[in-house]
């Protein structure tokens, strides 16, 4: 009797010091095609958002050698549908396991559709050194050969990782890991779905092994926007320019007196004549005009010597963001500022 006591006593301890040693990673699940369920395992067609985090992490069981793994459902949602609601959420609990120290890193499972825009806004809103992996997958789980358990697989193994402290905000996609601003949907169907055309992925995980080629850019020592004191962001629209496009989709917002508008230009953040003439409009309003690019690499530069004159025209120029994440920067400089100048000071820094 006493033997037995003492093996199991003995056999207790063994598993605290085992649990003790792993490092902890808690998921936050959003839904997705991560999280998709179809009819038919060898077709396309599905429903994202349908299987619960618990049941995802069922099909990668030898994680839990590895990493203490714990799981929430914070919503259950195709990224088309994620709102800014949902934004506010995931940064109020990352946060709050930085803060009180809940774990070694956090894995956001998220659809692919929106999740470089998800990255980018908790990159700017979560203060946090520990690593906030997103994932997800471009084939539902229930069907042949799904990327999902083998992407979560190892987003939990770069969010545990040691050399993984510091780089903020990741996206770890198809053993290739992603800095939060570069990174960007450049494919509508293949598994290999993400890419950061102006830099290039920071780094690999393969075969459990995570390895770091280069220093994100967006997580140098910046005071990131506290939403501490904030529940709802300014508003801020985004309008495309095109052969012969129309000021009416401008102008419609201009009307609204919207807060923030990003014109997604061509080439370097160009507008035709139609368009022009409705920015000049709308100088006299306070709505801040962000000028982006449709161009999928290279910069939307200050224009100082031509027609698109930035200060003549009392716009900003978004600099190296896309239109998407230009949005999100100029959504959040607008809690601090509606001064043009300052706003561009901060699309120099972030
Ligand atoms: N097809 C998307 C995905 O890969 C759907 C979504 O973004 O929720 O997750």
């Amino acid at each position: 009797m006493k033997n037995a006591f003492f093996l199991l006593f003995t056999l207790c301890l063994l598993h605290l010091k085992a649990n003790a040693q792993k490092p902890k990673v808690i998921i936050l699940a959003t839904g997705g095609t991560i999280a998709g369920k179809g009819a038919n395992p060898d077709r396309a067609a599905y429903e994202a958002g349908k299987i619960p985090i618990q049941d995802l992490l069922v099909a990668i069981p030898s994680i839990n050698k590895l990493v203490d793994v714990q799981g929430e459902q914070i919503a259950s949602v195709g990224s088309y549908k994620i709102t800014i609601e949902i934004w506010l959420k995931l940064a109020k609990r990352i946060n709050e396991i930085v803060t009180k120290n809940e774990a070694d890193g956090i894995v956001i499972t998220h659809g692919t559709d929106t999740q470089e825009e998800t990255a980018y806004f908790l990159s700017l809103t979560t203060g946090s050194a520990k690593p906030v992996v997103l994932t997800g997958s471009m084939r539902p789980s229930t069907t042949i050969s799904t990327d999902g358990p083998k992407n979560l697989y190892d987003a939990i193994l770069v969010a545990a990782a040691p050399q993984s402290q510091g780089k903020g905000v990741i996206l770890s996609f198809n053993e290739r890991i992603y800095d939060a601003k570069n990174v960007t949907k450049i494919n509508t169907l293949d598994v290999n779905a993400f890419d950061s055309p102006n830099t290039g992925p920071i780094g690999k995980i393969h075969d459990g092994q995570v390895n770091y080629h280069n220093q994100p850019i967006s997580t140098g020592p910046k005071p990131f926007f506290d939403l501490s004191t904030i529940s709802t962001l300014p508003r801020v629209e985004i309008v495309s320019m095109y052969v012969d496009a129309s000021a009416v989709p401008l102008n419609a917002l201009l009307n609204e007196n919207i807060d923030g508008i990003v014109i997604g230009g061509v080439g370097n953040g160009h507008y035709n004549q139609a368009v022009q003439e409705a920015i000049q409009k709308a100088k006299s309003k306070k709505t801040i005009i962000v000028r982006s690019s449709r161009v999928v690499s290279g910069n939307t530069t200050i224009a100082t010597e031509d027609e698109f004159n930035d200060v003549k025209m009392n716009t900003v120029a978004a600099l190296d963001h896309n239109p998407q994440k230009a949005r999100i920067l100029l959504m959040l400089a607008l809690t601090r500022t509606k001064d043009r100048e300052k706003i561009q000071e901060i699309f120099l820094n972030y």
